[in-house]
């Protein structure tokens, strides 16, 4: 089931993403429990695969002791990557809720359905608060031009 007030902090989130880092967000929780928050977080840990869905993933599964997230939701600013698409497909996640979808790499709603990677019955949901998650990046990007 989806709760705004989980998406409505993984926007909140995504706005105190460290400086110099695309402002993504992801929450992972169980119905209206917040199990875990991220923001990409690429440059101080020099891994460019540290994105906010992957952190998130990891300290639920750490948290929860547990292999697979199928009772799960994660709520993401951004549509996935197709790394962290895939990584949500292995580890079974039931619900994805994000924001923005991602008109140049849409991974998650056209990569990995195209190619069958979508097995289990996830249910996906983009473009919640498409205006708000858009407008993040695009002002970082357009801040990013103007600095340079
Ligand atoms: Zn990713």
């Amino acid at each position: 089931m989806f709760y705004p007030e989980i998406f409505k902090l993984a926007i909140e989130t995504a706005k105190n993403t460290p400086q110099d880092e695309v402002p993504v967000s992801a929450i992972v929780a169980i119905e209206n429990k917040v199990i875990s928050v991220a923001t990409n977080n690429t440059f101080s840990t020099k891994k460019d695969w540290y994105h906010a869905e992957y952190i998130t993933v990891c300290n639920a599964i750490d948290k929860l002791q547990t292999r697979y997230l199928n009772n799960a939701s994660i709520y993401i600013t951004l549509e996935p990557c197709i790394f962290c698409s895939t990584l949500l497909e292995k580890v079974r996640i039931g619900h994805i809720y994000f924001g923005a979808y991602n008109t140049d790499k849409p991974a998650l709603t056209e990569c990995l359905p195209k190619f069958g990677y979508l097995k289990n019955n996830v249910e996906i949901i983009g473009g919640i608060y498409e205006r708000t998650c858009n407008n993040i990046l695009v002002n970082f990007f357009t801040k990013m031009r103007n600095d340079e």
